[in-house]
């Protein structure tokens, strides 16, 4: 009878509800071989999986304007 809970501010304790925020862990809960927390709160320890959710935007250097993107307009150089 688990139930598993899901927040993208912390841990969320799957007992009482309690969000363990991930920002005042002390990088505890960013360190990637995590995987048991004890709940703030009902100081009862449960599993916790840690997706790590990564994006990158790249632009080129020479960026020269296509005339429909108002963006590509910095001709100050
Ligand atoms: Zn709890």
């Amino acid at each position: 009878m688990t139930e598993e809970t899901y927040s993208t501010d912390g841990a969320e304790c799957p007992y009482c509800g309690h969000v363990d925020d991930a920002d005042n862990s002390d990088g505890a809960l960013y360190s990637d071989d995590m995987d048991e927390w004890t709940c703030g709160s009902c100081n009862k320890p449960f599993k916790v999986s840690l997706y790590i959710h990564y994006t990158w935007t790249a632009t080129p250097y020479d960026d020269v304007a296509h005339p429909e993107d108002p963006e590509g307009e910095h001709n100050d150089a």
